[in-house]
């Protein structure tokens, strides 16, 4: 898999853990800042927001994630 196609994957999966309301536009203004919660996957994996900016996301969502990011950086 080259980069490119292994950062999308990885944005998926991220994006699966999360809890989908995509509040900036089913209830704005969104707690994460974002419009939708694919955005916040990829600025989880960029580095520019904290799982805890997501008041939704539970520790078991969490877990899954870090363990996501932690395979990605390896
Ligand atoms: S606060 Fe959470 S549920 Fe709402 S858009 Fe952001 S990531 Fe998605």
């Amino acid at each position: 898999m080259d980069v490119k196609d292994r950062r999308k994957t990885t944005i998926a999966d991220i994006y699966v853990q999360l809890p989908g309301r995509d509040c900036g536009i089913t209830r704005p203004p969104s707690p994460c800042g974002l419009k939708k919660c694919v955005m916040f996957a990829q600025a989880l994996l960029d580095g520019e927001k904290k799982m805890d900016e997501c008041p939704y996301l539970d520790g078991e969502h969490k877990g899954a994630i870090a363990l996501i990011l932690e395979a990605y950086f390896k």
